[in-house]
């Protein structure tokens, strides 16, 4: 997982806010097409992409992050490295959420070596900052053999968010229990399913479709104390990777099977 990391500083360098996601695309789009079988742009401008793994009979999964950051990006700033984390020499750092596609993109590069054999579904939207629009402009068709979002849009690490707030629940209790399942798999038994704040998830989740939000590795999001630990985005792919491998173990309706 040696590029998530480089990766991640070229997300991080790029400055680019709601409403203007375009120098984004263009940094990742071709990177998605080396690993995916389709990548293309949707009326929206919301950069989507799927991709068939073995047989393609089990199950579809949704990865989504959004694309936009807040605005407070210095323009002159520079992204600096200390141990594993990167801050901001001045203003915001912007890994809410470049963290949330940098890992999205290592778990499409490593998918193949699991037992995944579904359909692998890719959102990266737009202008989730300003009212989640790029996700509510999604065509509904094509999410509807979607089994199961994940947004990867949380501060810190360890965190499966399954509603927000005691407002609106994202999925069936079952499934924030397969997430801390696959977490006790893979040695990380304190992956707990949480309640959280907004994100794409309650736009999935509208749609009846359940949905987690799971850490991104980042803290003290939109403010100039920002900064994004590298190991803790490592740490959201291996449990995505976890999680994918047990969804191809147990087929379609697996969301359903989850042991308590
Ligand atoms: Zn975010």
């Amino acid at each position: 997982m040696k590029k998530l990391a480089s990766e991640l500083y070229d997300l991080l360098q790029i400055i680019a806010p709601s409403g203007k996601e375009e120098r984004v695309v263009h940094y990742i789009k071709p990177k998605m097409e080396k690993w995916l079988d389709h990548v293309w742009i949707d009326h929206y401008g919301n950069l989507l992409g799927e991709r068939q793994y073995g047989t393609g009979t089990g199950p579809t999964i949704l990865l989504s992050a959004h694309m936009d950051s807040v605005d407070g990006v210095e323009p002159d700033r520079e992204v600096l490295r200390e141990g594993d984390i990167y801050y901001s020499s001045a203003g915001i750092l912007g890994a809410d959420d470049r963290a949330g596609m940098a890992i999205v993109m290592a778990v499409i590069r490593n998918l193949g070596a699991t037992a995944f054999n579904g359909k692998l579904k890719v959102a990266f939207t737009r202008e989730e900052e300003i009212g989640r629009r790029g996700s509510q402009a999604l065509d509904m068709a094509w999410l509807h053999d979607v089994e199961v979002a994940i947004v990867v849009d949380r501060r810190g690490n360890r965190d499966i968010v399954t509603s927000f707030a005691d407002v609106q629940p994202f999925c069936h209790p079952s499934v924030g229990q397969f997430f801390e399942e696959a977490g006790r798999m893979c040695g990380m038994p304190d992956w707990k399913a949480v309640r959280g704040g907004i994100s794409d998830a309650c736009t999935f989740a509208s749609y009846g479709i359940n949905s987690v939000n799971l850490s991104a590795g980042y803290q003290y999001e939109h403010t100039w104390d920002e900064f994004v630990s590298i190991t803790s985005c490592k740490e959201t792919v291996q449990l995505i990777l976890a999680v994918l491998d047990l969804a191809g173990k147990r087929g379609v309706g697996f969301v359903n099977q989850a042991q308590v």
